[in-house]
């Protein structure tokens, strides 16, 4: 048996065999054949494999995922029955002498440079389906297994190096029970998805790819962020009853699934839940939100290959705000970047994506973009209590640019005789330290702040979220960022206006208190964590919050905040 210590990304016990994400080698060397028929053989017999495979992905693709995720691996087929393609490559067998897998990977890569010059977004993204298809039929020459999480279908953890924001939001709830991963913390968007889908995980264990095979038994227990390799019997045991405690505990948190939020001394705060895609909201009305603080819209645009229309998304933007039924509706703008990606804007690469050309940045710049999107929002707003929120915002200047971009869409709507709400609430995310310190300013111009910690954490602190070595330094109960939080919600209400908090420190055990006490108007949160956050709150007065939060502003270090915050609370 073997133990591995990592982050609790995602609470929950799973139990189940292990299922490894991880690419295969598919290195190879050049030689020389002596008979290019059978060569030409083995290459046709990878063919026929990878085509019997894709079609076969291509069904379930169709049944369980919907027509326009299987519409990917039809144009794979395609490229696969391609003469253009294959019949290069046979030439090159038959008259270079050369083993189907030099052939294929010079001839494709040939095509893929040749597609990926051409200015023509269509083209381009036939140089991702060859790179994909050559992928798959070199496989089949070297006799390995491309992984292929949309087929799996018993239970199953799944063992990761990483696993982008789009990887996971393809799991297959009924069958991934859980998911570990070498690296990520605990606010990577994989693991924010995984609290949101309620697929325990463990997150940044450095080894887990290494030490675990396929079809180990394993246990991520997603509430202390530990993994279990081939545990004993006993452990099994051990581990099934701490998962039906976790139940029975869940089961008493349900009983507060229609109650307001409010604390021992009758002061009222407002919880929301962080949502991904109108999907999401079965969840947020199953564990009693509030309100959707943050719909995280990127996730429209991502696990596709080109961008969502203005319809596609106006019907996203109407069924959460319809599905919400008048209750509040954050809706963040476009936030594409760091280690969320849409491969199709083929945006150059960065040394610094959490840096860079990313969010509002990339929207005021790509403004066609950033204008459908407002445009969508701006019709759906009729149909619920919208409240648009810009990301990433840096300047004052920005916000400015961006709410003008807004009025014009608006004014052009209306030019239309097409309907838009008489009153929508516009905030942005305080996510950056400068627009944190500057939040007296920006508390004149904006209806409310979102405070984004995620972000604002690793800004301040200089530390990567994705990072797991620098994750000591990732720290939310840090006198300084408590700080920062104090300036950006006093900001607000000096000027009337409601302060939020849609990072994952608003659901968060040990920093709940003190935000009680800092003031808080709306915790925003995995709506999983909601129910226990109620219950947490209904026992705290409001009062004693506040006294707590004015001594651990005045201290000096993480450690002595959690002491303080677990004195207070026991
Ligand atoms: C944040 O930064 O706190 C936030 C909520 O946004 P995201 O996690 O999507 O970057
Ligand atoms: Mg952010």
């Amino acid at each position: 048996m073997t133990f591995l210590n990592g982050i609790a990304a995602s609470n929950g016990i799973a139990i189940a065999k292990a299922y490894r994400l991880v690419e295969p080698n598919l290195s190879f060397e050049n030689k020389t054949i002596e008979d290019p028929a059978s060569e030409i053989e083995r290459f046709r017999s990878a063919m026929d494999k990878s085509k019997n495979e894709l079609e076969a992905i291509r069904d379930r693709a169709n049944t369980e995922l919907g027509a326009d995720k299987a519409a990917i691996f039809e144009a794979h087929l395609l490229v696969l029955s391609d003469p253009e393609l294959t019949g290069p490559i046979e030439d090159k067998i038959q008259s270079e002498k050369v083993n189907a897998e030099a052939a294929l990977k010079e001839t494709a890569d040939m095509f893929v440079m040749m597609f990926e010059q051409m200015d023509n977004e269509y083209m381009k993204e036939r140089a991702a389906d060859i790179r994909d298809v050559t992928k798959r039929v070199l496989a089949h020459l070297l006799g390995v297994q491309l992984v292929n999480p949309s087929m799996i279908a018993e239970e199953v953890v799944i063992v990761a190096e990483d696993l982008t924001p789009s990887d996971t939001a393809q799991l297959n709830r009924q069958y991934v029970k859980g998911f570990t991963t070498d690296i990520g913390g605990r606010t990577s968007h994989s693991a924010i998805m995984a609290r949101s889908m309620e697929i325990p995980a463990v997150v940044g264990t450095r080894t887990a790819t290494k030490d675990i095979n396929n079809g180990d038994m394993v246990i991520v227990d997603g509430l202390k962020g530990e993994v279990h390799i081939n545990p004993t019997p006993e452990l099994i045991e051990q581990y099934r009853k701490i998962h039906e405690e976790y139940e029975m505990q869940k089961a008493e948190w349900a009983k507060l699934v229609n109650e307001k939020t409010v604390s021992a001394d009758n002061h009222h705060v407002e919880l929301a839940a962080n949502i991904g895609t109108p999907n999401d909201l079965k969840g947020v009305i199953e564990n009693g939100g509030e309100g959707v603080g943050l719909y995280r819209t990127e996730f429209l645009y991502m696990g596709r290959d080109q961008l969502p229309t203005e319809e596609e998304q106006f019907d996203a933007y109407k069924a959460v705000l319809e599905g919400m039924n008048g209750k509040p509706v954050v809706v963040r703008t476009l936030d594409i970047g760091g280690d969320k990606e849409l491969p199709y804007l083929h945006l150059p690469k960065e040394l610094n994506p959490f840096l860079g050309f990313r969010a509002i940045r990339l929207c005021l710049e790509e403004q066609d973009i950033f204008r459908t999107q407002l445009r969508a929002l701006l019709r759906a707003s009729i149909y619920g209590n919208l409240k648009i929120m810009f990301p990433m915002i840096a300047t004052l200047d920005e916000f400015r640019q961006a709410k003008a971009i807004l009025e014009e869409e608006k004014q052009k709507l209306t030019n239309e005789g097409q309907k838009v709400a008489d009153k929508i609430e516009l905030g942005i995310m305080v996510e950056i330290p400068s627009t944190a310190v500057l939040a007296d300013q920006f508390a004149k111009e904006v209806d409310f702040f979102s405070i984004g910690t995620n972000d604002l954490i690793q800004y301040t602190m200089a530390a990567d979220r994705m990072n797991q070595r620098v994750s000591y330094l990732y720290q939310p109960y840090s006198p300084s960022i408590l700080r920062l939080v104090k300036m950006v919600i006093d900001a607000a209400h000096a000027e009337g206006k409601w302060a939020g908090m849609c990072g994952e420190m608003a659901g968060d055990e040990t920093a709940i208190p003190v935000l009680l006490g800092l003031g808080l108007d709306e915790f925003s949160m995995s709506a999983t964590s909601i129910l226990k956050a109620r219950s947490l709150i209904k026992n705290l007065k409001k009062s004693d919050m506040e006294q707590l939060a004015a001594t651990v502003l005045n201290m000096q270090t993480t450690d002595q905040v959690i002491a303080a915050v677990n004195e207070a609370t026991k």
